[in-house]
């Protein structure tokens, strides 16, 4: 798994962190971060609620190919 946050877009709402607390986090400025090494999602099923969470749809998760 892939996450990519578009950090142009995201508002800070906060959601993501909310919705998968073991995998985003917020940086100094509010704006959503993934924790070091959760780059991946670490197996995390509540990364996709937090894709789907998110107000303006920053977030994109891909499925890695092999
Ligand atoms: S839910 Fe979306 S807008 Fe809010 S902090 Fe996360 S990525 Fe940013």
């Amino acid at each position: 798994m892939h996450i990519d946050i578009d950090k142009d877009v995201c508002i800070g709402a906060g959601q993501c962190a909310l919705a998968a607390p073991g995998v985003f986090t917020q940086d100094d400025d509010g704006y959503s971060t993934l924790l070091p090494g959760r780059e991946d999602g670490a197996g995390d099923a509540n990364v996709r609620e937090a894709a789907r969470a998110c107000p303006v749809s920053a977030i994109t998760v891909r499925d890695s190919t092999g």
